[in-house]
């Protein structure tokens, strides 16, 4: 089964597939009849596919080449003009599953009350997924402006200043060890210091209170003891 999404736009305008068309069937010479003749289809219905009233049949332009002797540019512009023109679209949902069908019969039936902002939406979240799943892409080195082509979306360097923003990354890295190393080196040697500063007060006061060192600290811990008790 095939669902047609119609997209309501002006339909009794020529259509930009429609001038290219008809300016083809100009350029050779043709009446609307000849063309349609010749496409084996009526003169009616040549021209309202001019016009944008019938959907441009799927083999048409393929049919046009063969009969005109298009070439690429030619077939390109065909192409273009017919994307441009396009007033409805065909979404087949045969073999599709349950999401896709009801994605697809949803965006049908509610396409006429999405507003800008809403599709806008929807066109970035393809686009992230178009970056995500696409595995080439295009693009300039952030150093050295060479054109480069990358594996991942958030690639910015080439390969070679990548290795030289790798090497100033480590640089920079090992710089702040070493600040951080001196840095400890610095608050050991304080602390010893305090230590010692510590320990030779103590000692003063032993001294002072005619103690050895041990039996001064010794009677300082049963002072804290009796304290506690
Ligand atoms: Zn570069």
């Amino acid at each position: 089964m095939c669902y047609t999404v119609i997209v309501k736009g002006v339909l009794a305008m020529i259509t930009e597939f429609g001038k290219v068309l008809r300016k083809l069937r100009i350029d050779r010479g043709e009446i609307l009849k000849n063309m349609a003749d010749k496409l084996e289809m009526t003169s009616s219905y040549l021209s309202a596919i001019e016009c944008g009233k019938r959907n441009i049949p799927s083999d048409f332009i393929e049919k046009l080449a063969s009969l005109y002797e298009l070439d690429e540019s030619q077939i390109a512009e065909l192409n273009s003009a017919k994307d441009e023109s396009l007033n409805s679209i065909e979404i087949c949902i045969e073999g599709k599953n349950a999401s896709q069908r009801d994605l697809a019969l949803q965006f049908a039936s509610k396409f006429n009350d999405i507003d800008e902002d809403f599709a806008k939406q929807m066109l970035s979240l393809q686009k992230k997924r178009r970056r995500t799943t696409m595995s080439t892409y295009f693009k300039k080195c952030d150093v050295c402006n060479k054109d480069i082509v990358a594996q991942h979306w958030n690639t910015k360097y080439c390969p070679d200043c990548k290795i030289i923003m790798r090497k100033k990354q480590q640089g920079a890295a090992y710089k702040k060890y070493e600040e951080k190393a001196k840095q400890e080196y610095e608050d050991n040697i304080i602390r010893i210091r305090n230590s010692y500063a510590r320990i030779s007060a103590v000692a003063a006061e032993a001294r002072k209170a005619g103690l050895t060192y041990g039996k001064y600290v010794a009677s300082l811990r049963d002072d804290a003891n009796n304290e506690i008790n």
